[in-house]
């Protein structure tokens, strides 16, 4: 029988200690520390995925691990075996404060600007030790990114972090995302950031204590100025300085960095991996030497190894094991949350969808697409060139924008070919 559906607070976030329940059971978010999990913390998840839930595992949008199919019996054990790996907050509350993106190739990158670990850690600690008390919106996130080919400027933040300048003399920008774009408030020296980014959460919680369930891009102007004020004793004003905001391309495969160090990008479609799979994987990667796998917001791991033929290795393992190791594969320019089945919220099969539409972008003129179960839009809030948005039976079309865009038509699930058709008429 089909799960009772159900509409989920928009701002609701799942954690370890705090389960949201799908229409495949319960679900629980793993946040790595430093965008970063060791590659035995990697086949612990697989195997207590098979052991507690039902082997599904996905990797999210803000470069988490979540292990789906828990249920209120199973969920117990699950905790304490996480506890025991040191992969949960003490609370819930420090849990959803510790959100934290990183450059998934900081320290790695010569490219970099510095590398970010050191400061990234230092506000995970913060933020779960001395502001875990503050409750943010579960979506407020921090971005901490040392620049290099893989930048995190186009990834959303609350608060962003991002070093600039050179190697030599390295800088650190601290902003925020407002309803405007971003605005940058403070040059810093490295030293400086950690109270810098304190003052500032300490001020935002303050001015919006009475408000609740806010983000940065919610404030009114008046607040943002209240902000700005609390951090203009550090460093000197951002605005003095320009730097390009940098979007490359995320390869994946076997990437040799500047005839440096080497890593494996592999890309799991849909973000989505089976246990036995990345089980696999992981103890593939631990016996040609990796010990580490970088998460990153586009859904893929970055694994350091030692050389090139341990990637090449590495890269034709995991693509036998349903892993993407080409960056242009049309499926990963297509974003799909769980649908039906797996979210109660929907009843079409957003990923069979997908499937269906992957061969298809290029005949109607799509480079990005987004399939959505519902009106949640929980896999993308950036516009895309394509939008399908479960309603009923069918989906909702819009073009070049974002789920809340006008519909230019309706499409049932079984007929995604007829795209092509319509595109003409959309
Ligand atoms: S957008 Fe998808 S995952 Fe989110 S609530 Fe709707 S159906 Fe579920």
């Amino acid at each position: 029988m089909r799960a009772q559906r159900q509409n989920y607070k928009k701002g609701w976030c799942p954690g370890v200690r705090r389960p949201m329940e799908t229409g495949d059971g319960q679900i629980v978010r793993i946040r790595p520390r430093g965008g970063c999990l060791r590659a035995t913390d990697l086949t612990e998840i697989a195997s207590l995925s098979r052991l507690h839930g039902n082997g599904l595992i996905d990797l999210t949008r803000r470069a988490n691990v979540q292990m789906r199919g828990l249920t209120p019996e199973s969920f117990p054990a699950l905790v304490s075996e996480l506890d025991r790996l040191g992969l949960a907050d003490e609370t819930e509350a420090a849990e959803a404060a510790r959100n934290v993106m990183v450059n998934p190739l900081a320290g790695l990158d010569p490219a970099e600007v510095m590398d970010v670990r050191p400061l990234a850690r230092a506000v995970e600690e913060m933020l779960s030790r001395k502001v875990g008390g503050f409750r943010f919106s579960g979506k407020f996130g921090f971005v901490v990114d040392g620049g290099g080919r893989f930048s995190l400027d186009d990834e959303r933040a609350d608060i962003r972090i991002r070093a600039v300048g050179s190697a030599e003399r390295p800088r650190v920008a601290i902003g925020i995302d407002g309803a405007e774009g971003v605005l940058w408030l403070r040059l810093l020296e490295p030293g400086q950031v950690l109270s810098a980014v304190e003052r500032l959460i300490h001020a935002f919680v303050a001015l919006t204590e009475e408000v609740g369930d806010v983000r940065m891009v919610d404030v009114p102007g008046q607040v943002v100025l209240a902000i700005v004020r609390a951090v203009e004793r550090f460093g000197e004003p951002a605005g003095a300085l320009e730097f390009a905001r940098t979007s490359t391309q995320k390869t994946l495969g076997a990437i040799v960095l500047d005839d440096g160090p080497v890593v494996v990008g592999l890309a799991a479609p849909f973000g989505r991996v089976e246990a036995e799979d990345l089980l696999a994987v992981a103890e593939r990667a631990i016996a040609v030497g990796a010990s580490e796998f970088r998460v990153s917001p586009w859904r893929s791991f970055y694994i350091p190894v030692p050389d090139e033929q341990a990637a090449q290795h590495l890269s034709d393992y995991a693509r036998s094991h349903g892993f993407l190791l080409n960056a242009d594969e049309p499926l990963l320019s297509i974003d799909a949350c769980p649908g039906s089945p797996a979210c109660a919220s929907s009843t079409v099969d957003t990923r069979a969808a997908a499937r269906a539409l992957a061969p298809l972008l290029g005949q109607i003129g799509c480079v990005s697409a987004h399939v959505s179960g519902c009106n949640k839009g929980c896999a993308r809030s950036k516009p895309a060139d394509l939008v399908l948005i479960g309603e009923g039976e069918q989906f909702r079309v819009v073009r070049n924008g974002t789920i809340n865009g006008p519909t230019v038509g309706y499409l049932p699930p079984d007929n995604i070919q007829n795209l092509v058709a319509l595109a003409r008429v959309f």
